[in-house]
């Protein structure tokens, strides 16, 4: 019988009461087997104010009662439980998700599986750990032969893996991706990996940020499959040989001020997918340019990976997350806002009409050249595929730009699409 796991929260009149009657009912539904309730946590409302702490807990039922049927018997639940159509975000009498349903995978109007935000969610992610304590077990593996082991295993029961590759130190940004990988594939592992050769002999590549056991810590909370964690000498033995290039494309925007940076990209990923096989890999826009360099090469090599994109994930001020953020001074932070808001003011002038580059460029390099500690590497607009200077602000267009705040380097764009 297919297993399922069901989120249980209530938030309204005498919580615990109303979880015991949701589950009692839930109890006499034929076809139905409840396998184990994990234990309840009270935890904060997300998003609403001035409501009443939620008490949250997983339960993992066995059923032969299709996801689309369960969901309007536990619809029924709610309602016989006194739950009121409220608004959205309204405070809840009872309510009863299903997270998990086997590995289906369903998106309709009603229905969303694996549950749309539950990767996000620390109160689902916890209770629900109490039940499937496997689900949250992510193997370190540090050699090649390691990971094709795991990938052949995961090919064997016909797995989907969803591919998420890093340098690790990782914050939301990452994370975004990896919760995206969670809701698409069967298996998600996640590389961490700072490649040597991606830096120039001036970069920062030694003093790089890393910390193996925060970043664990963060994959085993949402509970990835595996993290890949080699050694330099694993990838570039004694007598390593062989780059790969990407023309074009890769020397426009940061290609021209890190020369050898893209190549060193190309190459580690295009490993990566050869050792990984996944079904899907996961960037993000943040480093736009680097994510259409790896469009490239799965277009010109034939490499059988979807590409998904994400967006760029912001500190509340708007500064994009990035692992570089660390090496900033209060001061260099506080700068650096200006990035975002000077990206944000140019889209306000396009959206108003603007369609000369040139202007929208110079609203942004004023902004930035206020400000003592910045120095600019370059601010472009350019066509999303090519990556090259438009003459004319219409379509897809990327505005990206390369700011030095001190010794720490920051990028960050926007994409428009513009009317003609
Ligand atoms: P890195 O560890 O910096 O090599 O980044 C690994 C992946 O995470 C790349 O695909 C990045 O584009 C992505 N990433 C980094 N920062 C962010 C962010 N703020 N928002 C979304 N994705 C990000």
């Amino acid at each position: 019988m297919p297993i399922c796991f069901i989120g249980i929260g209530s938030n309204l009149g005498n919580r615990k009461e109303n979880i015991k009657a949701a589950i009692n009912s839930l109890r006499k539904i034929k076809g139905v087997k409840i396998e184990k309730i994990s234990s309840f946590y009270q935890t904060k409302p997300e998003g609403v104010i001035n409501q009443n702490d939620f008490i949250n807990g997983v339960m993992r039922i066995k059923t032969n009662i299709p996801p689309k049927k369960l969901i309007n018997r536990l619809k029924a639940i709610e309602k016989g439980l006194g739950r009121k159509e409220t608004a959205r975000f309204g405070p809840r009498v009872i309510d009863l998700d299903i997270l998990l349903y086997d590995n289906q995978r369903i998106n309709t109007k009603n229905l969303t599986l694996p549950h749309q935000r539950m990767y996000a969610r620390d109160f689902v992610l916890i209770p629900l750990r109490d039940v499937a304590p496997e689900m949250f077990k992510s193997k370190i593996i540090k050699t090649v032969p390691g990971m094709r082991v795991f990938v052949k295993e995961a090919r064997r029961k016909n797995y989907t893996i969803g591919f998420v590759p890093t340098m690790g130190f990782l914050h939301e940004g990452h994370l975004s991706l990896v919760r995206e990988a969670k809701k698409d594939c069967d298996k998600v592992v996640v590389s961490i990996f700072v490649n040597p050769i991606q830096f120039g002999p001036k970069e920062d590549f030694r003093r790089y940020p890393r910390d193996l056991r925060q970043d664990e810590r963060m994959l085993k909370r949402i509970g990835v499959d595996a993290i890949f964690y080699p050694a330099v000498k694993e990838i570039y033995p004694a007598n390593y040989l062989t780059y790969v290039n990407v023309e074009e494309i890769t020397k426009a925007l940061c290609g021209s001020f890190r020369p050898g940076h893209f190549k060193g990209v190309a190459t580690i990923v295009t490993k990566l997918f050869n050792i990984m096989e996944p079904d899907i890999a996961y960037f993000g826009q943040k480093d736009f340019q680097q994510a259409r360099v790896i469009e490239k090469i799965t277009q010109d090599l034939n490499i059988p990976v979807k590409i998904k994109v994400m967006p760029v994930v912001r500190e509340p001020d708007g500064l994009a997350m990035s692992s570089r953020n660390i090496y900033l001074s209060d001061k260099e932070r506080a700068d650096a806002v200006a990035l975002y808001q000077s990206l944000s003011g140019a889209r306000s002038l396009i959206k108003e009409g603007e369609r000369c580059p040139d202007r929208a460029i110079t609203f942004i390099r004023n902004k930035i050249e206020k400000i003592k500690s910045a120095r600019i590497d370059y601010i472009e607009i350019v066509d999303t595929e090519n990556l090259e200077r438009i003459e004319k602000i219409s379509g897809r267009v990327l505005i990206a730009l390369a700011v030095w705040f001190g010794k720490t380097r920051l990028i960050d764009n926007i994409i428009m699409r513009v009317k003609g």
